[in-house]
């Protein structure tokens, strides 16, 4: 499993852009990108201009950054997408928001990715009453994802779910029925584009390895 373990800011400042890897942190005003957006390093203020290539790895970069995926792991969703029908950028988006790990992060259980990434992988969360452990399982329209009973009391969840609410909520568009109460997260269907309101542009992406 792929993990963000160096200094998670560092990697926004590189970016030039609020990737929000460190849970409630990303949303006051210690965020570095907020306080400082110069990129990290010596060299950081003398970055040059980036040239075509270098746009679209970067476009690239942050998308794995953002889902906490290894080179290998991200290429292989984009394979999956681009066999698809349609446009691949649109689908890989949906694939890589249709990831356990992702929803139960959107549905606000954890206070980031990386949390829920190892939330799930801590077996702390059933499908349709059956445990799975694999953060980057893809659901299914009509999958029921779940707390684990001896799970349930988890300060972590709670906090979570509280600041979630604080912030106004969860914006889950007619994808996710989250229940809050039970701890459960219904997953309707694919999102749609508009409904995931993502910093990326997937085109970008897809010209990066169409290449
Ligand atoms: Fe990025 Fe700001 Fe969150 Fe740090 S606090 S991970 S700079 S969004």
């Amino acid at each position: 499993m792929a993990r963000i373990t160096g200094a998670k800011c560092r990697l926004c400042r590189r970016e030039k852009i609020k990737l929000f890897l460190k849970g409630d942190r990303c949303f006051t005003g210690k965020c570095a990108i907020e306080k400082k957006s110069v990129p990290p390093g010596q060299h950081g203020k003398m970055m040059s201009k980036l040239s075509e290539y270098g746009i679209r790895l970067r476009e690239k970069q942050r998308a794995k950054r953002i889902y906490g995926m290894n080179e290998g792991q991200f290429r292989r969703f984009f394979s999956i997408a681009s066999d698809k029908k349609g446009v691949t950028g649109e689908y890989l988006l949906k694939l890589l928001e249709s990831r356990l790990d992702s929803v139960v992060y959107k549905a606000g259980f954890m206070p980031s990715r990386d949390a829920a990434k190892l939330f799930v992988l801590h077996g702390h969360v059933q499908i349709n009453g059956k445990p799975v452990n694999v953060a980057s399982y893809i659901l299914k329209p009509g999958d029921v994802i779940t707390v684990r009973p001896k799970s349930k009391e988890l300060k972590v969840i709670k906090s979570s779910i509280e600041r979630t609410k604080e912030r106004g909520g969860i914006n889950s568009g007619a994808w996710l029925d989250v229940d809050f109460d039970n701890l459960k997260i219904t997953f309707k269907k694919m999102p749609e584009d508009s409904e995931i309101g993502s910093i990326l542009n997937m085109k970008l992406i897809v010209e990066f390895y169409n290449r």
